[in-house]
C-alpha cells in the first residue's frame, strides 16, 4: 500500500538557506548519515542483551558504497532498522523538526561560519546534496515489514512496502548535479576518514576497511607502550614530527572523557599557534579546537578529546552556558598541569629538557587562566647564565644578600655578555629571559606575586657591586676641576647626542670604558609601545638613559689628558662615539646606520694605530 504526506514542518523555507552554507561544510552529511547507522548498530547491541531477537541480524558493518553511473551513495548499516511506522515518528516528524530549530535560529543572520557543522542538521544534511533521498529499512522486531520511505526534500515523503530482506537499513542519496564531486571515491575517502575513522563499528568504503574501532584513547594506558602513542600521533597528525610526551586522559565521573593530549615538539615559538586538538564524540569527529570545551592556550597542544556525553547536534550557544563543558575544561587543565607538576617532582631532568619547548605553552597558559596559574607558578623554571635551571624562588633565597628581592635577567646573552662577566665576577647569575613571551610573563610574574620581587635586566641599573668603592673621593687639579668633572665635559661637548645624560664611576671593571644604562620600567613601556600595546605613546628612551663612563679605564683617562692639547678635536669626537658605540652595542640598541659608521670609524682607529701618528698622545 502506498502512502504519502506532507512533513510537519514547513520545509519549503529550508533548502535556500541550508544551500547557503552548502559549500562550507556539506561533507558533515557523511558524518551524520554514518552516526545515524552507528548509532542503529548500538542500538540493536544493547537490545540483543536484554532481548531473545528472534529475527535473524548480520554482523555489525556499516558499508558506504558509490554508483557513478547511477550518481548515488548508499549507506547500509546492520543495525536495529525502522519499521513505517518509526520512519513517521523519527524520520518525518523529529528529523525535520531539528531542521526547524535550525531555521528560525539561524534565519538571516549572516555569519554563519561554520553553523551546520556544529549544529548538526541529522538525517536531513542528506538533501544537501541529494535532489531524492530514499530509505529502505526492516525492523529487527519480529514480524516486522520492509518499509520503503523517499523525498525530494520539499515537504512531501512517499512511503511504501520495501523489497529488503536483511535487518538494517539503506540510505541511498541520489546525488544532484551540484554535488557531483562528491561522487569522487578518493575524495570521499577523505571525508570518511576525517569523520569516521575512528568508529566503533567497522566502516568499509567500496569494500574496503577504512575505520580504525579502537583508537588508542579507548584503549588502557597501562598495556600501551612509548611506542603506541608515538605511532598514532603520526597517524593522526602526520606532518608534526616527533611528540615529547602525552597526557593519556581517562574520566568516568562525573562525566565521561577520554583523550591524549600530546605536547608537540618546537620547530620555533611562533609554531606554537599550530596545534589542534580533536574533538569526538562517541568516536565520531565533530571539530578541531572547539573553544567552548578546550580552552584556547590549550589548542597549543596536539591532540584528541573524546566526549561521548556531548550531543552531536548542539548548537554553540548551548555548549557555552552548559555546566558540564565547564567542568570538562576545567578538568582537561586540571590534568595538563598535574602532568607536568609531576613530571617536575619526579623527573627533573627530562623537565629540564623539555622546558624549552614546552615553556611559551606554559607562560601562555598561566598568563591565561588563574587556576593554572596557581597550579603551576611553583614550576616555572629558568635557564641562569651558569646554565643551570633555577625557579625564582630559588634565585631569591641563593642571591638574597646581593640582590635585595631582585630577580637580574638577560634578554640576549650574547649582547649582554660583558654585564654577565661583571656580575659572575660578583658571584652572582642572571636568569636568562630571552623569549618574546617573557616580556610580557615577567611583569605578570612580578604583579601576581604583589611586588615581593622585582625583575631587572642586568643592565638597567648599575648597582654599588659594580662601582669600586676603594676607589674614594677625588681631589681637583690646579685647574679647579676633578678628572670626572673633565670627562663630563668631554663626553657632553663631543657626544653626538647631546641629550644622553653622562655620569663618571670608578667601575671594578677597569676594561670597560663606559656602560649604558636604560632604566627598567622606561624600556618596558618602550617594549610594550613598539608592539603597538600602547597606542600613541611612545616614550622617549633617551631621557631615561645614562651613559657611565668608568675613569678608571685607560682609554677614558687618555681622554682627559687629550683634550689638554689643541687640535684634537676630530679625534675626540672619534673616541667619544666609539666608546659610547661600544655601550650600546651591548644594549642591542644597533640599528643598521649606527653599525656602518662604527665599522667605519674601527677601521679608522686601527688605520692611524699604525702610523702611529696623531692618535698617540
Ligand atoms: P538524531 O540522530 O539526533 O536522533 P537524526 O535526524 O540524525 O537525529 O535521526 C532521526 C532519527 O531517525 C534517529 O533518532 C533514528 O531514530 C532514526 N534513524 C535515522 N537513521 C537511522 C538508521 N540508519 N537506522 C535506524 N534508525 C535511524
Ligand atoms: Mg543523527
Amino acid at each position: 500500500m502506498k502512502e504519502s504526506g506532507a512533513i510537519s514542518i514547513h520545509t519549503e523555507n529550508v533548502m535556500p538557506i541550508i544551500k547557503k552554507w552548502l559549500y562550507h561544510e556539506r561533507d558533515i552529511f557523511i558524518r551524520e548519515l554514518v552516526s545515524n547507522a552507528a548509532d542503529a548498530l548500538q542500538k540493536l547491541e544493547k537490545i540483543s542483551l536484554v532481548e531473545d531477537i528472534k529475527t535473524e541480524t548480520k554482523e555489525a558493518r556499516i558499508d558506504i558504497n558509490i554508483d557513478k553511473p547511477k550518481k548515488t551513495i548508499t549507506i547500509t548499516d546492520t543495525g536495529v532498522g525502522m519499521t513505517a511506522d518509526e520512519m513517521k515518528r523519527y524520520i518525518n516528524q523529529v528529523a525535520f523538526s531539528g531542521v526547524k530549530d535550525f531555521v528560525e535560529k539561524f534565519e538571516g543572520k549572516d555569519d554563519q561560519d561554520q553553523i551546520i557543522g556544529h549544529f548538526g542538521l541529522g538525517f536531513y544534511s542528506a538533501f544537501m546534496v541529494s535532489e531524492c533521498v530514499e530509505i529502505d529499512s526492516l525492523s529487527y522486531q519480529d514480524g516486522a515489514e520492509a518499509a520503503h520511505w523517499q523525498s525530494t526534500g520539499d515537504g512531501q515523503y512517499e512511503m511504501a512496502p520495501s523489497e529488503r530482506k536483511e535487518v538494517g537499513t539503506t540510505i541511498t542519496l541520489h546525488i544532484n548535479e551540484a554535488s557531483a564531486d562528491v561522487l569522487d571515491v578518493a575524495r570521499l575517502k577523505q571525508v570518511v576518514a576525517k569523520y569516521c575513522g575512528f568508529m566503533k563499528y567497522d566502516v568499509y568504503l567500496q569494500d574496503e576497511l577504512v575505520s580504525d574501532t579502537r583508537p588508542l584513547w579507548t584503549q588502557n594506558a597501562s598495556q600501551l607502550k612509548d611506542d603506541d602513542y608515538k605511532t598514532f600521533f603520526q597517524k593522526v597528525f602526520p606532518t608534526a614530527g616527533e611528540p615529547l610526551f602525552w597526557i593519556h586522559l581517562n574520566v568516568d565521573y562525573p562525566f565521561k572523557l577520554r583523550g591524549i593530549l600530546y605536547f608537540p615538539k618546537l620547530a620555533h615559538e611562533l609554531e606554537a599557534s599550530e596545534g589542534e586538538v580533536k574533538l569526538f564524540c562517541n568516536q565520531v569527529y565533530v571539530e578541531d579546537n572547539c573553544k567552548e570545551l578546550i580552552p584556547e592556550y590549550l589548542t597549543l597542544l596536539k591532540g584528541v578529546i573524546d566526549c561521548p556525553d556531548l550531543p552531536l547536534n548542539v548548537s554553540r550557544s548551548a555548549l557555552q552556558v552548559d555546566a558540564k563543558v565547564r567542568k570538562i575544561s576545567q578538568h582537561i587543565t586540571k590534568k595538563v598541569a598535574d602532568k607536568l607538576s609531576s613530571m617536575y617532582k619526579t623527573k627533573r631532568e627530562d623537565y629540564e629538557k623539555y622546558w624549552e619547548d614546552i615553556n611559551p605553552f606554559v607562560k601562555y597558559a598561566m598568563m591565561r587562566d588563574s587556576e593554572f596559574f596557581d597550579r603551576m607558578k611553583e614550576y616555572v623554571i629558568y635557564k641562569s647564565t651558569d646554565d643551570s635551571f633555577v625557579t625564582i624562588p630559588e634565585y631569591l633565597e641563593k642571591y638574597k644578600d646581593q640582590t635585595e628581592e631582585k630577580v637580574l635577567y638577560v634578554s640576549d646573552p650574547h649582547s649582554q655578555a660583558n654585564f654577565v662577566k661583571m656580575i659572575k665576577s660578583e658571584g652572582l647569575e642572571a636568569i636568562v629571559a630571552n623569549r618574546v613571551l617573557d616580556q610580557h610573563f615577567l611583569p605578570y610574574l612580578e604583579m601576581q606575586s604583589g611586588a615581593k620581587y622585582k625583575f631587572q635586566r642586568i643592565d638597567a641599573d648599575l648597582s654599588k657591586m659594580f662601582v669600586d668603592s676603594d676607589k674614594g673621593s677625588e681631589i681637583a687639579g690646579v685647574d679647579g676641576k676633578t678628572n670626572s668633572e673633565k670627562i663630563i665635559d668631554i663626553f657632553t661637548k663631543y657626544l653626538k647626542d647631546k641629550e644622553l645624560k653622562v655620569e663618571v664611576e670608578a667601575l671594578k671593571n677597569e676594561h670597560t670604558p663606559a656602560v649604558l644604562i636604560i632604566d627598567e620600567n622606561m624600556r618596558r613601556l618602550k617594549e610594550m609601545s613598539r608592539s603597538g600595546q600602547m597606542g600613541a605613546f611612545a616614550p622617549n628612551l633617551m631621557q631615561s638613559m645614562k651613559l657611565v663612563v668608568n675613569r678608571e679605564n685607560t682609554a677614558v683617562k687618555n681622554l682627559v689628558s687629550m683634550s689638554a692639547i689643541s687640535g684634537k678635536d676630530q679625534d675626540l669626537t672619534m673616541i667619544v662615539q666609539q666608546i659610547y658605540d661600544l655601550a650600546s652595542l651591548q644594549q642591542g640598541q644597533f640599528d643598521p646606520k649606527d653599525m656602518a659608521d662604527f665599522i667605519e670609524r674601527s677601521t679608522n682607529l686601527l688605520s692611524k694605530l699604525g702610523t702611529g701618528s696623531s692618535i698617540h698622545v
